[in-house]
C-alpha cells in the first residue's frame, strides 16, 4: 500500500516538533510514499501562539529535501483565513509556487475556534458563526485545493453530530462552492480515534458526494512523526462508504488525479 498524506506539519509550524528530515525518514514506516508539508500561515491569529511562516526559507528547505529524499514531497501550506487577513493571505499565495494549499478555518477576527473563549463568546451561535466563516473562506479565497477539517470545532467543544448536522443548509452551501470551483474536501484524521468523529466525517463526505463532489483528500494533520499516515484505513473506509473510490491529488490548481495505492 502506498499512502499519500497531504497534511503534515513540521517544526516550521510553532505547534509541531518534527524536523522535515525526520518526517521523511518516518514516512516509509507508515507506508507513506508521498507527503505534503503543509505548515501554518495564520496571519493575525487572535492568540498568543500565532503561527506565521517564513515562506521563502520554508519552500527552499523543501526543495533541498526533495533532492535527497526517497519519499515524494510536495510543497504545501495550510492557510488559516479570516476576513481581515484574506487579502494579505492571497497576495502571499500569489508570490510563490506552492503545490498544495489547504484552506482552513481556525479562527475569525476575534477568537480562535479551538479556545474555550469561542464557546463563551458565541454560545448557541457557535456552529452558525463557524460554518459561515468557512463559507466565506471557500467562496472568497482564490487559491486553494482542499478544505481542511470541517469538523474542527467539534474537537474542542461539546457539540454532538446531530447539532452540527442540523446546519444542513450551511453545509450544503459550502459544498456547492467547493464543487462549483472543482475543489476538494479533506478527510482529516486527527479526531478519528472517536466513533462520533468517524460518523460525522462519514455524514459530511457522503453529502459532499451526493451533491456532486468529486475530490477528497487524505490528511493526517500530523504534528509529531508517529502520527504521519495515522488512521488511513479508517479514512479509506469512510471514503468507500461515502461512494468514492480513491483519494485525490492535485496536478495543478484545479486539476486532479486519483492517488495510486
Ligand atoms: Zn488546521
Ligand atoms: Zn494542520
Amino acid at each position: 500500500m502506498k499512502i499519500t498524506d497531504t497534511h503534515v506539519h513540521s517544526n516550521w509550524s510553532s505547534d509541531s516538533t518534527i524536523s522535515m528530515i525526520n518526517a521523511t525518514k518516518e514516512a516509509p514506516f507508515k507506508n507513506v510514499s508521498c507527503l505534503a508539508f503543509t505548515d501554518h500561515v495564520d496571519i493575525g491569529y487572535p492568540s498568543s501562539s500565532s503561527a506565521i511562516l517564513a515562506v521563502p526559507l520554508y519552500l527552499h528547505q523543501i526543495t533541498l529535501l526533495q533532492k535527497t529524499s526517497s519519499v515524494c514531497i510536495m510543497k504545501g501550506i495550510e492557510v488559516g483565513v479570516t476576513q481581515n487577513n484574506i487579502d494579505e493571505t492571497q497576495r502571499l499565495l500569489d508570490r510563490f509556487a506552492i503545490d498544495f494549499i489547504i484552506a482552513s478555518c481556525h479562527a475569525d477576527d476575534h477568537v480562535a475556534f479551538c479556545e474555550k473563549n469561542a464557546f463563551n463568546t458565541y454560545k448557541e451561535k457557535l456552529i452558525d458563526v463557524y460554518l459561515k466563516q468557512i463559507f466565506f473562506i471557500v467562496s472568497s479565497l482564490r487559491s486553494y485545493h482542499t478544505l481542511a477539517h470541517m469538523d474542527y470545532i467539534t474537537r474542542y467543544h461539546p457539540i454532538s453530530n446531530e447539532e452540527f448536522l442540523q446546519y444542513r443548509e450551511h453545509i450544503d452551501q459550502i459544498f456547492h462552492v467547493l464543487i462549483e470551483r472543482n475543489k476538494a474536501l479533506e478527510i482529516n484524521t486527527k479526531g478519528l480515534n472517536s466513533n462520533q468523529n468517524e460518523c460525522l466525517l462519514l455524514a459530511l463526505v457522503k453529502r459532499f458526494g451526493q451533491l456532486g463532489g468529486k475530490w477528497v483528500t487524505y490528511g493526517s494533520d500530523a504534528h509529531q512523526a508517529n502520527n504521519i499516515g495515522r488512521h488511513y484505513e479508517k479514512a479509506k473506509s469512510i471514503l468507500l462508504k461515502a461512494g468514492f473510490s480513491s483519494f485525490a491529488l492535485p496536478v495543478k490548481e484545479d486539476e486532479w488525479i486519483y492517488c495510486e495505492e
